[in-house]
């Protein structure tokens, strides 16, 4: 991609995506800089192992690069926002990943029309896996879209949604990754009061959750299909089909999603 990549924050999300924009050669080590709050261990770091650089100077960061991605904690947004707010054009491309902070929020603070793209990765990022939905703010063109969703493909799928859906959003594929986790450990108990051995039960339930997934991805065919082609009825799949029915699964994640959503409208 042309031109230099800056990065304020960091973390751990700010290292999943330099990971991936870097093994995807999205940009070079050499054009991307990382800026850090008092924590120059973190900033060594990104240098040691990434060849980035790092500087402490807002106003050099934001002078040399066109692109900037925001992966500070969202309570950190607004002390953040009035410290680059001088440095910042219309000609740049703000990206933020911080939960919760719309992009009125940081146009407001930015002020001069400035382009705002709004991302929600979730942790699979570290993976490569990551499903990312990326949002447009008011004076955002079609061509910082296109960059915000190269960077985010360097880490897994990306959808263009609007700002609104950014909630429903993080309440399913934010914080989803947790809900499959809960399914694994539930399945691997379930497993061992079966008979099994936590190691093997363990590593059968991943596995079967990973293969369902990429079957669901691979094939094209929708999740109810593929389920009612292995659901044959009187069958074993059945029965545990309709006892997941019968204590309210499809209930509680509907209510689940519901109620993540709702806590990150909460959290502006
Ligand atoms: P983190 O705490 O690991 O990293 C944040 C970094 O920002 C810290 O190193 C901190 O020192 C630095 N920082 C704080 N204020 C700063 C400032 N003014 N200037 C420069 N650096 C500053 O957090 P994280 O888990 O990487 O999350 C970062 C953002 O990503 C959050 O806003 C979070 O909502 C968002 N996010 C994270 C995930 C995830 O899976 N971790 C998923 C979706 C969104």
């Amino acid at each position: 991609m042309e031109g230099r990549l800056g990065i304020i924050g960091a973390g751990s999300m700010a290292e999943a995506l330099l990971k991936g924009m870097l093994s995807c050669k999205l940009f070079s080590s050499g054009d991307v800089f990382v800026i850090n709050r008092k924590n120059d261990e973190r900033l060594n770091f990104f240098r040691e192992n990434y060849s980035v650089n790092t500087t402490r100077d807002y106003k050099e960061l934001l002078n040399g690069c066109r692109t900037i991605i925001i992966a500070v904690k969202p309570k950190d947004m607004g002390e953040l926002l009035s410290h680059i707010r001088e440095y910042v054009t219309r000609n740049h491309i703000i990206i933020s990943v911080a939960a919760g902070i719309d992009t009125g929020f940081i146009e407001n603070r930015l002020g001069k029309g400035v382009q705002v793209v709004r991302a929600m990765p979730n942790t699979s990022c570290q993976v490569k896996e990551s499903a990312t939905a990326i949002a447009r703010g008011r004076y955002t063109g079609d061509e910082a879209i296109k960059v915000a969703e190269e960077i985010f493909s360097s880490v897994g799928k990306v959808v263009i949604v609007e700002e609104q859906a950014l909630d429903a959003v993080t309440g399913l594929s934010g914080s989803g990754p947790a809900y499959v986790y809960l399914m694994l450990e539930a399945l691997t108990e379930a497993g061992i009061k079966a008979g099994l051995v936590r190691e093997i039960s363990e590593q059968l339930a991943i596995q079967t959750v990973f293969g369902a997934a990429k079957m669901a991805l691979e094939s094209g065919e929708a999740p109810v299909h593929l389920r009612r082609k292995v659901t044959s009825p009187g069958g074993t799949t059945m029965a545990g089909i309709n006892t997941l029915q019968q204590m309210g699964f499809t209930a509680s994640i509907m209510e689940a999603v519901r109620n993540a959503a709702e806590r990150s409208r909460q959290m502006m």
